[in-house]
């Protein structure tokens, strides 16, 4: 795993470059607002969700079951990931060379995702991943471990949340050929194999900020992460003497 881009332009130089760990559950709005607040920031987002379902996705097109713990590790374990932002344009996910930012969204791979996530080694191959791509700053990174295992030292840690039948009905939204009941009840089970799993289990770290977007639009919750990283200085000339 891994070749990672580069992180952002140091653009100034010394403007203050933060970590940005964005968790919750599925469908909490944590994809969309972390773009948002990347964008407005001119930070990377990064959506380490995508990582998960690449696994899965890989194993799919190998026949390899999702349950084959030691067969899906090692198939983890040996795949090139890259993230690649070319000028304007999002960031694309390339494994082993091939884009699949389009593929991996697909709704079973979510399903899958939450399967191989579950695997203790397929954690730790994408951890490293993940840390390396963090690690110049100027980054949103969206998860359900970011704040807790992968970033634990970032400066704004934001944990979004909604209602069950609200991210339902966003969920299905997105998919509306299918049965809404049933959307509800994958959300329901994702959400109980993400939250209970021995490893990187899905939760708040004690110093997250929480934000509940049942109600709440988009754009607001993007406004108030925005500004509670300006607080906590993003953009503003640093003095320190690496930057
Ligand atoms: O966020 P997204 O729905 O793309 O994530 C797919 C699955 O990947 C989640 O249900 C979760 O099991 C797993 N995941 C994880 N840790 C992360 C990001 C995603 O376990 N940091």
């Amino acid at each position: 795993m891994s070749r990672p881009i580069e992180g952002p332009e140091a653009g100034g130089g010394a403007r203050r470059q933060l970590k940005i760990a964005v968790d919750g559950p599925a469908s909490s709005g944590k994809g969309t607002v972390a773009r948002l607040v990347a964008r407005q920031l001119d930070y990377l987002w990064i959506d380490t969700g995508a990582l998960y379902r690449a696994v899965a996705l890989t194993a799919r097109r190998r026949g390899v079951a999702w349950s084959s713990s030691e067969e899906v590790a090692s198939l983890a374990e040996g795949l090139r990931v890259e993230w690649v932002r070319e000028r304007g344009e999002e960031p694309k996910l390339l494994v082993n060379g091939e884009d699949l930012s389009l593929a991996v969204r697909a709704e079973e791979i979510g399903a899958g995702a939450s399967i191989v996530a579950a695997i203790p080694r397929v954690r730790s191959a994408l951890l490293g991943v993940q840390r390396h791509l963090a690690a110049r700053g100027g980054v949103v990174m969206d998860g359900r471990d970011i704040g807790t295992v992968v970033l634990p030292d970032a400066e704004l840690k934001v944990y979004l949340d909604a209602s069950l039948d609200e991210r339902a009905r966003r969920r299905w939204l997105q998919f509306p050929s299918r049965n809404y009941d049933a959307v509800r009840l994958d959300i329901a089970e994702r959400d109980d194999r993400d939250r209970t799993r021995v490893v990187a289990p899905l939760c708040a770290a004690a110093d997250a900020l929480r934000l509940d977007t049942t109600d709440l639009p988009i754009e607001e919750a993007v406004t108030i992460i925005v500004g509670w990283a300006r607080e906590r200085g993003s953009g503003s000339v640093g003095t320190s003497g690496e930057g």
